[in-house]
């Protein structure tokens, strides 16, 4: 059984849950420990039930809930040695975290999943997306990169669940008041991926294979619902039936679930 739903997603915090055979864990924790209780006790469970989370990168929007961790020294939190070093030395409560090291592009078994973090281009330490291979199943969790590199579009077209980021409309950001060296940053080839970027790689996707498809964080400020959905309208049927926006406003996903 896998189970998978974004717990919240935008520029403001990234978050999600899974469950493969009743091993729970999140990617990312970007977000405030007690919005993370508050879905877990949605669903009758609590941190104590978690047994592991992802870390993507150093930015805040995925790791300010980490934090709180440190009451629950039983949940290992994975990240590659760059990207634990910054969030270690930006908040040094983080330093006694259950930290669990791995090498970008180093694939690693944990909860019976065969997991593989590789390396997208984002200005940070080291930042990753994660490909999660759960038996004939495939998860990649792709957000934070500021172009689809050959290796990431490989990883995307093996997906059957994929989250993938459509941050921003370059009309909208253009025109916002955003300071002109943010801008160049979030459109840089190590910032953000626009709507285009984003609907551009699920054109080339295999629509037989997709189950599900998350885009997700989506600017509150430089980015439009109808916009993206004006941009889906011109992907095949098959593959749009697949496409769910998650609303950077409200957050909670639907909930993808395989037996
Ligand atoms: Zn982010
Ligand atoms: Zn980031």
């Amino acid at each position: 059984m896998f189970e998978f739903q974004v717990i919240e997603s935008s520029s403001a915090g990234n978050c999600a849950f899974f469950n493969y055979n009743g091993n729970c864990a999140l990617i990312d924790a970007g977000i405030g420990i007690r919005k993370i209780e508050k879905f877990l006790s949605s669903r009758n469970m609590g941190l104590s039930d978690i047994k592991a989370v992802f870390i993507t990168h150093e930015h805040s929007d995925h790791c300010k809930g980490l934090q709180s961790f440190y009451k629950y020294p039983h949940i290992e939190v994975f990240a590659n040695i760059p990207t634990a070093e910054a969030i270690k030395s930006s908040v040094p409560r983080t330093k006694q975290l259950n930290w669990k090291c791995f090498r970008t592009g180093d694939i690693f078994d944990f909860m019976g999943l065969s997991i593989n973090p590789f390396s997208i281009p984002h200005d940070t330490s080291d930042a990753v997306g994660y490909f999660f291979c759960a038996g004939s199943l495939h998860a990649v969790w792709l957000t934070d990169l500021g172009k689809v590199t050959t290796l990431a579009a490989s990883m995307a077209r093996q997906a059957e669940v994929l989250v993938l980021e459509s941050n921003f409309c370059p009309q909208m950001l253009d025109a916002s008041d955003r300071p002109y060296k943010l801008k160049s940053r979030i459109k840089g080839s190590q910032g953000h991926l626009s709507n285009e970027d984003a609907i551009n790689l699920l054109s080339t996707l295999d629509p037989q294979k997709v189950r599900k498809i998350y885009l997700a964080h989506i600017s509150r400020e430089c980015n439009s619902l109808s916009k993206i959905g004006e941009l889906i309208s011109t992907l095949p049927d098959t593959l749009r039936d697949s496409i769910e926006i998650v609303s950077p406003v409200e957050g909670l996903s639907s909930v993808f679930r395989i037996e």
